[in-house]
C-alpha cells in the first residue's frame, strides 16, 4: 500500500480531509467529512482504505497556537494540553481542532501527528504590530495581535519564488479574500504586519464578519441595546460583513449579480477598505514590490480585483484587463509600478509538508 498523510481541518459540524503521497506535494484526494469526532475518524479510515494507502503521519489544522508556537508541532500530551489552554483565544474554533486532534490520535494510533497553526507564521512581529495600546498587563496574559490564515501565507509565500523569482525578496502584501478574509505584509518572505489581529474579526470586511470596528460601537451596544455577549458574538461573526450591509447575502459572486443598491453598496465597501488595507500594510512593508491575490474571491472575481488595483492607481498599479480577466498569474501591466499577481492557495498541502517534514 501507497504510504500517505491525511491532512484533517475539524471545525463544528464537519471535517475537511486532505490525502497526500509520502513527499507532502502530490495530492491523492480531498473531500469533506460529514461527522466529526470518532464518527469522523471512522469514515476517514474508510477513505484511506478505499483509497489503497496507509497512512504514515497526519497533520491538524489548528486555528491558535498561542504566543508559543511559532512553527509546526509534533503532538504529545503537552501539546494537546497547551493547545487546550488556546482555547480562550479562539472559543469558537480551537475546541473543535483540539476534539480533531483527539478523536484523531485514538484513530491512527501508531502515527506521528502534526499541529500546523494560523498564528505560526506571524509569530516574531514588532512590539508596535502585535501590541495594542492597552496598559501591558493585558498583553503579558495573551490580548495581542496574533494574526490568522498563516498557513495560507505560509504557502504563498513558498510559491512566489517560482511565480515571479525577484518578488519573494522584495516588500508584498498577500490578500486572502475568500469568506474569511484578511492580508498580510511579507518581506523577505516573512510575515511583518497583518489584517486580523487577535481574533478572526479585524481588518478587512468578510462574508458575515465586519472587519475593523470601532470599540466604541460595542459599548453602545452593550449599553444601549442590552444585548447579551451570545448576541454580540453572534451579530459580529455571523450577521455583518457583506451580509448584513447588503442584506441580500454573503456571498460575492450574487452580490456582484445583483441589481439591489444595497448589494452593490457592500461591494463597494469590501474593494474600499481592501484597497485602504493595502497601501496600510505597504507603509508596514515600507514599499511595496507585488500585490499578490489568493483565496476564493482572490483567485476568481476579476472584477474586484480590477476595482482593488484602481483605487491603488494613485500609488502607480495598474492592471491588464486581459489578463486579470483570464486569472493569469502576473496581471499587472508592465508599467505598473508594483507586481499583481494571482496565486491559489493550498492550506490542506502546507499542512502536508509540514508532516512530510516531520517525517523526514
Ligand atoms: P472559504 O473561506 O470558505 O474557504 P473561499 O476561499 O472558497 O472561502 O471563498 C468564498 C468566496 O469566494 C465567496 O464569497 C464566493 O462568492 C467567492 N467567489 C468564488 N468564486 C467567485 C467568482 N467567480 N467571482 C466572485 N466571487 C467568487
Amino acid at each position: 500500500m501507497q504510504p500517505a498523510i491525511l491532512t484533517l481541518n475539524a471545525g463544528s459540524s464537519t471535517v475537511k480531509y486532505g490525502l497526500f503521497a509520502r513527499d507532502g506535494v502530490t495530492e491523492l484526494a480531498r473531500g469533506t467529512l460529514e461527522q466529526t469526532g470518532a464518527a469522523a475518524m471512522a469514515k476517514a479510515l474508510e477513505v484511506t482504505r478505499d483509497a489503497k494507502v496507509q497512512v504514515v503521519g497526519v497533520g491538524h489544522r489548528v486555528v491558535h497556537g498561542g504566543p508559543r508556537y511559532a512553527a509546526p508541532a509534533l503532538i504529545d500530551e503537552v501539546v494537546v494540553e497547551a493547545l487546550r489552554s488556546f482555547i480562550p483565544l479562539a472559543p469558537l474554533h480551537q475546541p473543535h481542532n483540539v476534539a480533531g486532534i483527539e478523536a484523531a490520535r485514538a484513530a491512527f494510533s501508531a502515527v506521528p501527528q502534526v499541529a500546523c497553526f494560523d498564528t505560526a507564521f506571524h509569530r516574531g512581529h514588532a512590539l508596535v504590530e502585535e501590541a495594542y495600546a492597552l496598559p501591558r498587563r493585558f498583553f503579558d496574559e495573551g490580548v495581542r495581535s496574533f494574526g490568522f490564515h498563516g498557513l495560507s501565507y505560509q504557502f504563498i509565500a513558498g510559491r512566489l519564488s517560482d511565480v515571479a523569482p525577484e518578488v519573494p525578496r522584495g516588500r508584498v502584501v498577500v490578500a486572502h479574500l475568500g469568506s474569511g478574509a484578511s492580508m498580510c505584509a511579507m518581506v523577505g518572505g516573512r510575515s511583518v504586519a497583518t489584517s486580523m489581529g487577535f481574533s478572526t474579526l479585524d481588518g478587512i470586511p468578510m462574508g458575515t464578519r465586519t472587519g475593523s470596528l470601532d470599540p466604541g460601537v460595542l459599548l453602545y451596544l452593550l449599553d444601549h441595546h442590552k444585548l447579551s455577549l451570545k448576541d454580540v458574538e453572534t451579530l459580529l461573526y455571523k450577521e455583518s460583513g457583506l451580509k448584513g450591509l447588503s442584506g441580500v447575502s454573503n456571498d460575492m459572486r450574487t452580490l456582484l449579480a445583483s441589481d439591489a443598491p444595497h448589494a452593490k453598496e457592500a461591494v463597494e465597501y469590501f474593494v474600499h477598505h481592501c484597497a485602504r488595507m493595502v497601501a496600510s500594510l505597504a507603509t508596514a512593508a515600507q514599499g511595496l514590490d507585488a500585490l499578490v491575490f489568493t483565496a476564493g474571491i482572490g483567485e476568481r472575481s476579476a472584477v474586484v480585483r480590477a476595482r482593488i488595483v484602481a483605487k491603488l492607481g494613485w500609488l502607480g498599479l495598474a492592471v491588464d484587463a486581459a489578463a486579470n480577466e483570464r486569472n493569469a498569474t502576473v496581471i499587472s501591466t508592465p508599467a505598473s509600478r508594483a507586481k499583481v499577481l494571482v496565486v491559489p492557495t493550498n492550506e490542506e498541502r502546507c499542512i502536508a509538508e509540514a508532516v512530510a517534514a516531520q517525517l523526514g
